[in-house]
C-alpha cells in the first residue's frame, strides 16, 4: 500500500509567477522530480505538480501551480490564484527587466490572493554569476520593504530550490496551524 495509504493532513496550493523564461518550470521540475532540462519547452497543459512531505510530523501535499505560457501582464486568470496559500515570485538574476517587473506581479498577486498568503521572492539562475544584472542588495531591499522571504536559487545546480519551497511551505503551516 505504501504511499497510497498515506493520510494527507494538509494540501497547500502554491503558485509560481514571474516573466517568461526566468526558470519557473525548471524550479518546479527540480523540486517535484529533481529534474532539469536545458531546452525546456514553454509549459503547455500541465497545471500543477505535487510533492508530499512532512512538516512538524504532519503530512503535507504541496500542489505547485505553473503558468502555461500566460506570463504576459494580466493574462494569468484569477482561477490560477484562487485558493493559493503560497507564492513564488521568480525573476532571473541576469535579466534586470524580470526583476523590475516583480512589483507589478506582486500587485497582481495581492489583488487576487488571500491576505495571509506566504510569499517568497526568488532570484533564479544564480549559477550565472558573471552575467549578473541584479545586485543581491536590490532584491533584499525590495523583499524587506514588501515583507517577502527572499532567496537566490539555481534550478540548474539545485541550489536553494528545496530550501526555498520548504521555507514557504513551513511558513504556510505556521500561519494556518
Ligand atoms: P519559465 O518560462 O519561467 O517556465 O522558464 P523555464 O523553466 O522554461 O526556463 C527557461 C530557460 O532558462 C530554459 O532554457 C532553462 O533551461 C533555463 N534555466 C532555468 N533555470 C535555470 C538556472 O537555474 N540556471 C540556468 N543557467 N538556466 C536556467
Ligand atoms: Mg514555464
Amino acid at each position: 500500500y505504501g504511499d497510497y495509504n498515506q493520510k494527507i493532513d494538509y494540501v497547500f496550493k502554491v503558485v509560481l509567477i514571474g516573466d517568461s523564461a526566468v526558470g519557473k518550470s525548471q524550479l518546479l521540475a527540480r523540486f517535484a522530480r529533481n529534474e532539469f532540462s536545458v531546452d525546456s519547452k514553454a509549459t503547455i497543459g500541465v497545471e500543477f505538480q505535487t510533492k508530499t512531505l512532512a512538516i512538524d510530523h504532519k503530512t503535507v501535499k504541496a500542489q505547485i501551480w505553473d503558468t502555461a505560457g500566460q506570463e504576459r501582464y494580466r493574462a494569468v486568470t484569477s482561477a490560477y490564484y484562487r485558493g493559493a496559500v503560497g507564492a513564488m515570485l521568480v525573476y532571473d538574476v541576469t535579466k534586470r527587466q524580470s526583476f523590475d517587473h516583480m512589483a507589478r506581479w506582486l500587485e497582481e498577486l495581492r489583488g487576487h490572493a488571500d491576505k495571509n498568503i506566504a510569499i517568497m521572492l526568488i532570484g533564479n539562475k544564480c549559477d550565472l554569476g558573471s552575467l549578473r544584472a541584479v545586485p543581491i542588495e536590490d532584491a533584499q531591499e525590495f523583499a524587506q520593504r514588501e515583507n517577502l522571504f527572499f532567496m537566490e536559487t539555481s534550478a540548474l545546480e539545485a541550489t536553494n530550490v528545496e530550501t526555498a519551497f520548504l521555507t514557504v511551505l513551513t511558513e504556510i503551516y505556521r500561519i494556518i496551524s
